[in-house]
């Protein structure tokens, strides 16, 4: 008899509630896993070669993780999620299976698809067994007084914290290992050119560079995080997003290895770690709106006022922003720090959504799709949260009128400019006034012998029109 347990975006062993449950089961079950690579459906989730390559390496990590259980990791494909499911069912119909474990995800085809699975067992011998471990608190469990969900962040971080107190975040432990011999399952070698991606090198995820990457934030970095995270050119953040959207690391190990820092308090105490917490929890946020919202999946505003809107057609200015080449050099670094990296850092994610949605007009759907192909942490929930609330058409999002102007945000944010000059080399020379706005200080022709293009749009022009439009909508 064997439990199989399906992993998706919860690619570890540790703290693994579906892997954990059924190897503790009954000993004279053997447990096996199983992952799905569903490249079509994926592609049409708007995921590019670096997450496909991230998820892939994961696997490959998971794999090795696995067999120190002494459980096989098998890899089976599929080109969309209904495959999956026939392939699936069809496969362990087949085999002597008593049980099936997984932890669950949010998003909506997600769901559809583990509906199905549930549905086709149902009434067989195979039991389906599901948790929540995506989030610190499952989204079902955090409600108004009036059963609604909360759809404002801070009312909704203090219920968390409320619910945090009454059940305090355990870890589940690895499990022992069985004694079965693994057999070793192979990626097919035409998703090779997914795992020979120069970016994957800078995001390394063996369970050693995972776990080393949150005790180093917690032992250097937690203590400046609430200054210091909003500079581009200090790495003050924790850089654990990709793991966490992939689940090689799980939210609660963030969330208590924080709490270990801080007297094992997450409301009050250093404010540094409070606020990295305060993070975690707009993670939640995201996710819990996605579940209760789902049609937020399918592209909607959050505000369907908002569905009222003209953007203006992206053409050329939507190319110039995505190539970093509007001329303005915080928005061109951070759009270059994208595509070379996989990654951009927080505050530069806001700055260029706004300048998208609001200088250019250009629907929030266009940055959206173009961060999800290139985001190795790509997350649908906060990257849709992030989008809709830069264009503000989102839940809690930036109200329309407080639009950035990415010069100011350039000075204070990379005071000298060291974050641009990275990634803008061609300014490496210019006095820091040109470098945070050269079309300012330069002439044509000095921008031209630079090789840096002059701004796209004029700033207060642009920022006076977003305003009237929304205004009257
Ligand atoms: C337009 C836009 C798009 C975004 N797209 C994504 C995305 O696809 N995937 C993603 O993980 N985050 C996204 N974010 C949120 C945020 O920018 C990243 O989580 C953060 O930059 C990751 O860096 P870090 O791990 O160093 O974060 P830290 O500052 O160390 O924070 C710790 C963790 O908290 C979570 N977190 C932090 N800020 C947020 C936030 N605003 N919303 C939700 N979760 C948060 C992340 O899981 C992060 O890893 C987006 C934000 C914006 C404005």
């Amino acid at each position: 008899m064997f439990n199989y347990v399906w992993f998706r975006s919860d690619l570890r062993v540790q703290d693994n509630p579906a892997l954990h449950s059924a190897l503790t089961g009954t000993a004279k079950t053997e447990v096996r896993a199983i992952f799905y690579v569903t490249l079509q459906q994926w592609q049409e989730h708007a995921w590019g070669a670096n997450k496909i390559g991230f998820v892939l390496q994961c696997v490959v990590e998971l794999q090795k993780d696995l067999a120190t259980l002494n459980v096989p990791l098998e890899i089976r494909y599929g080109n969309t999620f209904n495959d999956c499911v026939s392939d699936l069912c069809q496969y362990l119909q087949q085999q002597n299976v008593c049980g099936l474990y997984f932890n669950k995800e949010y998003e909506l085809n997600e769901q559809n698809r583990d509906t199905k699975v549930i549905r086709a067992f149902d009434k067989t011998a195979v039991k389906v067994v599901c948790f929540d471990s995506q989030c610190l608190i499952a989204p079902s469990l955090i409600l108004t007084k009036q059963n609604t969900p909360y759809t404002v962040y801070t009312p909704f971080k203090k219920a968390c914290y409320e619910y945090l107190y009454r059940h305090p975040v355990k870890l589940i432990s690895i499990p022992r290992a069985q004694n079965t011999k693994v057999a070793a399952f192979s990626i097919d070698p035409k998703l090779q050119k997914y795992l020979q991606n120069p970016i994957l090198k800078l995001w390394p995820c063996d369970r050693n560079s995972v776990s080393k990457r949150l005790e180093e934030f917690c032992a250097n970095k937690i203590d400046q995080y609430q200054e210091a995270r909003d500079y581009p050119a200090f790495q003050g953040t924790s850089t654990l997003s990709p793991y966490l959207a992939v689940g090689r690391i799980s939210v609660q190990q963030c969330f208590t290895a924080a709490l270990s820092c801080n007297r094992n308090e997450f409301a009050v105490g250093n404010p540094n770690i409070v606020c990295w917490i305060s993070e975690l929890i707009w993670r939640d946020f995201y996710k819990h709106i996605m579940w209760h919202f789902p049609d937020l999946c399918k592209g909607y505003n959050f505000n369907r006022k908002y569905d009222k809107l003209k953007w203006d057609k992206p053409g050329k200015s939507l190319e110039l922003w995505q190539t970093g080449n509007t001329g303005i050099p915080i928005i061109d670094a951070a759009m270059r720090q994208l595509v070379q990296t996989g990654w951009m850092h927080n505050r530069l994610r806001m700055i260029v959504a706004m300048f998208l949605t609001k200088n250019l007009l250009i629907d929030w759907r266009h940055g959206e799709k173009f961060f999800s192909e290139h985001l190795v942490d790509l997350d649908l929930a906060a990257n849709n949260g992030g989008w809709q609330w830069s264009a503000s058409t989102g839940t809690d999002a930036a109200p329309y009128f407080r639009i950035f102007n990415p010069i100011t945000q350039s000075e204070k944010f990379d005071p000298n400019g060291k974050f641009i000059k990275q990634y803008c080399p061609e300014l490496e020379d210019v006095s820091l006034k040109a470098l945070h706005d050269p079309s300012c200080y330069l002439t044509a022709m000095e921008l031209q012998m630079l090789g840096y293009p002059e701004r796209i749009v004029d700033l207060s022009a642009s920022r006076q029109r977003a305003l009237s439009y929304f205004k009257n909508l």
